[in-house]
């Protein structure tokens, strides 16, 4: 695995979808997901450039934060209530916000930190059962109920469509691009449709094609991952 290869290829990707939509490169944010993966090869990303950094356990960030610094914090995965507290003050932007009583939860815990917690929605965009999201039908309802909170600035939108080939994908990407520009017209301090997080390593030229401005990217850069550990 040769990582430098790597990132040269992901930018060369990112470039090249970017162009084809009328954009640079430096209008696509990359989140290099290093969740699973040993901090000597974060460091190693690190030294060939890599700031941002995604991860989908707040253990697993935690124990990271702690070792590496000067670099930005993102978590993409599941957020349970009981964790806010853990990682309100160390993360960039939470992708993951996907009901009341933990935007409630991130709201109480962003105030006594004095804060703002920037948040993504995620929406369950192929509806299905085993994805956390909301449903697209619940966004507009759900943005109203999130008014209350002074504490969360809402900064954009998240998908992790289901698995399918590329022409499949593409169609959630292109629902997601609708979602996001709808939402768009309706911004206000709190609402501010900065960020359309969507792509992966197996999709992530496609996404930027339809309109994203944020890539999670793990394999692509660190290799597979294993869970057998
Ligand atoms: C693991 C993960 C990624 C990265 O997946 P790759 O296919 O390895 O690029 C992106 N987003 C989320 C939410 C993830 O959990």
């Amino acid at each position: 695995m040769d990582m430098l290869q790597n990132l040269q290829n992901v930018y060369l990707k990112i470039e090249t979808a970017a162009n084809l939509t009328g954009r640079k490169k430096e209008d696509i944010t990359l989140i290099a997901v290093s969740k699973t993966k040993p901090i000597e090869m974060l460091e190693e990303a690190y030294n060939l450039g890599v700031k941002v950094f995604g991860e989908n356990k707040v253990q697993e960030l935690v124990e990271k934060y702690e070792k590496l610094q000067d670099v930005h914090w993102h978590l993409i995965g599941t957020l349970q209530k009981n964790k806010v507290k853990y990682i309100i003050d160390k993360v960039d932007l939470i992708h993951s916000l996907d009901n009341f009583d933990l935007a409630k939860e991130i709201d109480k815990r962003a105030k006594a930190k004095g804060i703002i917690a920037n948040v993504l929605i995620q929406i369950n965009i192929g509806e299905e059962e085993s994805k956390s999201g909301i449903l697209k039908e619940e966004l507009n309802q759900f943005i109203e109920e999130l008014k209350v909170f002074e504490n969360i600035k809402v900064c954009g939108l998240m998908a992790i469509p289901p698995k399918c080939t590329g022409d499949e994908v593409r169609y959630y990407f292109k629902q997601m691009k609708i979602l996001f520009d709808n939402l768009k017209t309706k911004e206000n301090s709190k609402l501010i449709m900065k960020y359309l997080s969507m792509g992966m390593t197996g999709d992530y030229e496609v996404a930027i094609e339809e309109g994203a401005n944020m890539v999670r990217v793990g394999t692509g850069i660190f290799g597979d991952r294993d869970y057998t550990k």
